[in-house]
């Protein structure tokens, strides 16, 4: 039964929907601007597979439920009203479809109303329950109404409606209560649609966007800003680029970026989620109209965000990988240390000698240029412009390579390997200066920027095409993060290359190595740069190797610690991250750890040093066993 009113009604509902997110719109839009493209076929994918989502597996599974549960039966709604004929079969059908959907959807709403009511996490949003609420009505009106129409004209089951059939043996057989129900469910549906823009529920669409303009470069890469034209980093709500907020009007505060977080798990300030919520809150005020944000009494980031928070970020990326709509804590956090680094020159005093030394001698080891390739003594490495060398790559080797006794024997390693392999390779030596690495991530844009243009300038002056990197940092920063300012370079990681020349059958490995053997993926290698395969080829490719994967591996890898620029900063709150995967190792009952990251082989080592085991597990980098292999 339609009255007159309701067109105008749907009219109002549909005005109030536009204005909310119209509204919505706008606190996300106020942030800078940023170069974003769409990517519709990844939506689709996203939406039809729900991978990501997925992640979470119950969870995952009840939004997989309501979800479709709300589109498939939506979308045959649409089509009823069109009024064409279709064969009574395939009109059953597609009856029976929306009542199995309607039921799952009821599951699925079930499930997260339990789940939201009884959390005891005060973070998580208790708004929910509210859409939650209104869906459910929308679903009880809907069979209610169907129950008593089939009651009324068909008292036999009828396969076609199996939760109509169900509703209609306790429907009353009244067509004024089938009528109630019907007008109940247009109003409950009206509700729905008009709050949208002011419930949680208005994740369908902000969710939907940003997955739809989420970033398509690697992850370690990172956004780079410009000193001279700012802003130097983030301290107010609108210093950051509309993706980044609109990360925030995306969250569905699920928590899953906490769960994962190793700084949050270790007991440290920093929770991702609060992060992406406290900067919600910001956009929130200024939505609303109760703050100005160019008001001076606007707050700023750092008195909702603290110091200890932002500086116990590790850049793992664990939450970005879990994260399931696909928000960016870390790109924030990096934001508001460069704020403070370059806007404040408050970056923690203990990493201060480390900047210093890298403006002063362009290492982080304090040795200079002078004892860059001291590490080489007696190995005959080849500089690059040796003369008829002809090099096929330049190995990089960073400063732990050069300078870190226990690191330098992987470069050694490294360099057995090559030389194994009857690979043309050089070196840049005393020309070779820190990658930029550690300096950028703690916010430190100047001093990066300085050591990545020179080092630019010394690999064009030799015309370098190829590049081999032992250190999965400055692999990151070489590959993704040179090309933005002029370094374009075929970089590729050292394990990689390794593989190469094992199946290449360059280089053959014939002493064993009999070890029960786990692998750490080192975060800039695994989640930073999607390279998994190659450290599990070459401990295979070992003969003797017993490979027994640890419980946290791959994209879940647990970090060491060491990332983030927090190699040089204290950690005094909380349990120690590498201590946390050092007894996670040793439970494990393995004899060798490989990794491939001189931060993870340093963090590791002292992690399980500190267990002072009868029988602890030897630490190395996968290239020193491959080496070792050799013979
Ligand atoms: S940022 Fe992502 S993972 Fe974290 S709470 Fe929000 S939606 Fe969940
Ligand atoms: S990058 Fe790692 S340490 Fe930093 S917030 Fe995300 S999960 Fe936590």
């Amino acid at each position: 039964m339609v009255t007159a009113l309701d067109p105008l009604l749907i009219a109002v509902v549909f005005l109030i929907m536009f204005v909310g997110f119209t509204r919505r719109w706008s606190s996300w839009r106020m942030g800078r601007d940023e170069p974003r493209s769409g990517d519709l076929a990844g939506l689709m994918r996203y939406l039809l597979g729900h991978t990501r989502i997925l992640g979470n597996r119950s969870a995952g599974i009840a939004h997989l439920m309501l979800f479709w549960g709300l589109v498939i039966p939506l979308f045959i709604v649409i089509l009823a009203q069109f009024h064409f004929t279709m064969p009574d079969i395939l009109a059953k059908v597609l009856s029976l479809l929306a009542d199995v959907l309607g039921i799952a959807m009821f599951s699925g709403i079930l499930f997260f109303l339990v789940k939201r009511i009884s959390s005891a996490d005060s973070v998580s949003p208790k708004r929910i329950i509210l859409p939650l609420v209104a869906l459910l009505g929308i679903l009880l009106t809907g069979f209610l109404a169907e129950g008593a129409r089939l009651s009324i004209i068909h008292p036999h089951f009828a396969w076609s409606s199996p939760a109509g059939w169900l509703f209609s043996i306790f429907s009353p057989n009244s067509p004024v209560f089938m009528q109630i129900m019907i007008r109940l469910h247009f109003y409950i549906v009206l509700f729905f649609i008009a709050a949208l823009p002011f419930t949680f529920m208005r994740h369908l669409g902000s969710a939907t966007l940003n997955v739809y303009y989420r970033k398509k470069d690697p992850r370690g890469k990172l956004r780079p800003i410009s000193l001279q034209e700012g802003p130097l980093g983030a301290n107010r709500v609108q210093d950051f680029s509309w993706k980044q907020l609109l990360d925030s009007e995306a969250c569905v505060s699920c928590g899953r970026c906490e769960e994962n977080c190793p700084a949050f798990i270790s007991g440290k300030p920093l929770s991702p989620r609060k992060v992406i919520q406290e900067i919600l809150k910001q956009m929130e005020a200024v939505n609303h109209g109760r703050m100005n944000p160019d008001d001076p009494s606007f707050p700023l980031l750092q008195d909702v965000i603290t110091a200890n928070e932002i500086w116990s970020c590790t850049t793992c990326m664990a939450c970005v990988e879990q994260c399931p709509v696909f928000a960016e804590p870390v790109d924030k956090i990096i934001d508001m240390r460069r704020y403070q680094v370059l806007g404040r020159g408050l970056l923690p005093a203990e990493a201060r000698p480390m900047i210093r030394d890298l403006e002063i001698y362009g290492d982080v080891n304090r040795k200079g240029a002078a004892h860059r390739d001291d590490w080489a003594l007696n190995l005959s490495v080849p500089h690059i412009s040796d003369e008829g060398l002809n090099p096929e790559i330049l190995l990089w080797v960073g400063c732990s390579g050069a300078f870190h006794p226990r690191y330098q024997e992987t470069t050694r390693a490294m360099v057995k390997i090559l030389k194994a392999g009857g690979v043309r390779f050089g070196i840049l030596g005393k020309e070779e200066l820190c990658c930029g690495d550690p300096a950028r991530r703690l916010g430190n844009e100047e001093v990066f920027l300085d050591l990545a243009l020179k080092n630019i300038a010394s690999l064009k002056k030799y015309h370098v095409d190829k590049i081999v990197t032992l250190c999965p940092h400055g692999f990151n920063t070489l590959k993704n993060e040179y090309p933005a300012i002029g370094g374009n370079f075929d970089v590729i990681h050292a394990t990689e290359f390794v593989m190469g020349l094992i199946e290449q059958e360059k280089v053959i490995l014939k002493y064993p190595v009999t070890r029960k053997m786990a692998i750490h993926d080192p975060c800039y290698l695994g989640r930073a740069n999607n390279i998994y395969e190659p450290l599990r080829y070459l401990s295979n490719a070992v003969p003797g190797i017993n490979l027994k994967e640890l419980k946290r591996n791959r994209e879940n890898a647990f970090c060491c610690g060491g990332g983030g620029g927090r190699m040089w900063l204290h950690e005094n709150i909380g349990r120690n991250i590498n201590n946390i995967r050092a007894e996670e190792i040793s439970k494990s009952g393995v004899e060798l750890v490989g990794t491939a990251c001189p931060y993870c082989l340093t963090m590791l080592e002292d992690g399980i040093n500190f267990l002072e085991m009868e029988k602890p597990p030897k630490v190395m980098d996968i290239i020193e066993i491959v080496a070792s292999s050799l013979g």
